[in-house]
């Protein structure tokens, strides 16, 4: 392992790394453990094809932490984990999961994982079959299966605290939204915009996933290389990470960015702050798209309720809000915020822990 590992653990202060390897099965997987403070790692499973081992632990990094920070300003009593495979998702196979569920055995609960990006609850299943510490299994075995519509109703209640606070109201009718990634969670968030009234544009890069969506809602499809070229209220980044850069600064003109993607800004602290000069509300996305965490955190904890589940789920809202506030009162970009709070509620609970 190169000392850039161990730079980059310490300057995000990860606990632990497990690298997994079986080439029997081809599977090839990075787990990242951030922080077990507030109880066992939770986080889901992505399977990409990496173009190097490198982006691939940066990944695991990154988006590991940002679980530390969603299950803590979410109110869970849960760390920040998240696992990696490296490899082309179309060659996926019972073997590679179960491999890797016995590679999530084997922390003893010091990780639980779920679905994320190209991962879905029928590979949770077979997961399951070598580990109870997994979540988001279907639902006829006793999961609450998909987390991908909480998450969406998330994003959705978030982006309406985002019109309250910009627009004075939270009603959607007649907002121009444009929605990058109609994939699992982007689907859902088009369905409860369109329901809102809202003028829903889409943008994707997979042909199936255009033509469900078009035919399905009636909705505008726009070229990804001309998405930010529309007049829009609303930029709903729900793909992948880092669309927040250098390159989308320069074209980025709506007042508000609230989407369901991970790591959204490439560099947090210049592009965040990069926003607030050009007056761009942005909702954190850790917090926003919180929602299929508190779903999948439910179904570890037993006792399923989803009533109860898209009650906490709304709680986003007033979350955002108290963002936004603390945000303009320090004079710190709405992640710093964010972050500032859920680093609180980690260090207050390490406090009590630390005490008999
Ligand atoms: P998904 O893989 O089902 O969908 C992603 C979609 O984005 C796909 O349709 C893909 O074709 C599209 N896409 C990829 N690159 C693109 C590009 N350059 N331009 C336009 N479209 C592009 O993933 P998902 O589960 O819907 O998750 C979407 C995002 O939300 C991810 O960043 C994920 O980490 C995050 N997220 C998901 C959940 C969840 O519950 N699924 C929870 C929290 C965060």
């Amino acid at each position: 392992m190169s000392n850039t590992v161990f730079q980059l653990m310490q300057e995000l202060e990860h606990e632990q790394i497990v690298i997994c390897n079986d080439p029997h099965s081809k599977l090839k997987a990075i787990i990242a453990i951030h922080n077990t403070t507030l109880g066992p790692a939770l986080g889901g499973t992505r399977m990409w094809n990496y173009v190097s081992d490198d982006d691939a632990m940066i990944d695991a990094l990154r988006l590991s932490r940002g679980m530390t920070y969603k299950a803590a300003i979410s109110g869970l009593n849960l760390g920040g984990g998240k696992a990696v495979i490296i490899g082309d998702p179309s060659l996926k196979s019972e073997a590679l999961w179960r491999r890797y569920g016995k590679f999530v055995n084997s922390l003893n609960g010091k990780y639980i994982t779920a679905e994320d990006v190209n991962t879905s609850a029928s590979d949770m299943e077979y997961i399951h079959l070598e580990t109870k510490h997994v979540t988001g299994i279907p639902e006829y075995m006793g999961g609450s299966g998909d987390p991908s519509p909480f998450t969406a109703y998330g994003v959705f209640v978030g982006m309406k605290a985002c019109a309250k606070k910009h627009y004075g109201t939270d009603d959607l009718q007649g907002k121009r939204v444009l929605v990058q990634g109609v994939g699992h969670v982007g689907q859902y968030l088009v369905g409860h915009l369109v329901e809102a009234g809202a003028q829903v544009y889409i943008t994707d890069i997979n042909e199936t996933r255009i033509k469900e969506t078009t035919d399905k809602f009636k909705v505008e499809f726009i070229a990804p290389e001309r998405m930010l070229d529309v007049d829009l209220d609303i930029y709903a980044p729900c793909a992948l990470g880092a669309t927040i850069n250098d390159d989308s600064m320069q074209k980025l003109r709506c007042p508000i960015i609230a989407g369901a993607a991970n790591n959204q800004l490439a560099i947090e602290k210049v592009h965040g702050a990069q926003l607030i000069e050009k007056g761009i509300l942005y909702a954190p996305d850790f917090l926003i798209n919180a929602g299929g965490l508190v779903n999948v955190a439910a179904e570890a904890g037993g006792a399923y309720n989803r009533e109860k589940v898209t009650k906490d789920v709304e709680k986003i809202y007033d979350r955002i809000l108290d963002i936004f506030a603390l945000s303009e009162n320090e004079k710190i970009t709405t992640q710093e915020a964010a972050i500032r709070i859920a680093q609180k509620r980690i260090d207050d609970v390490a406090h009590v822990k630390s005490r008999l």
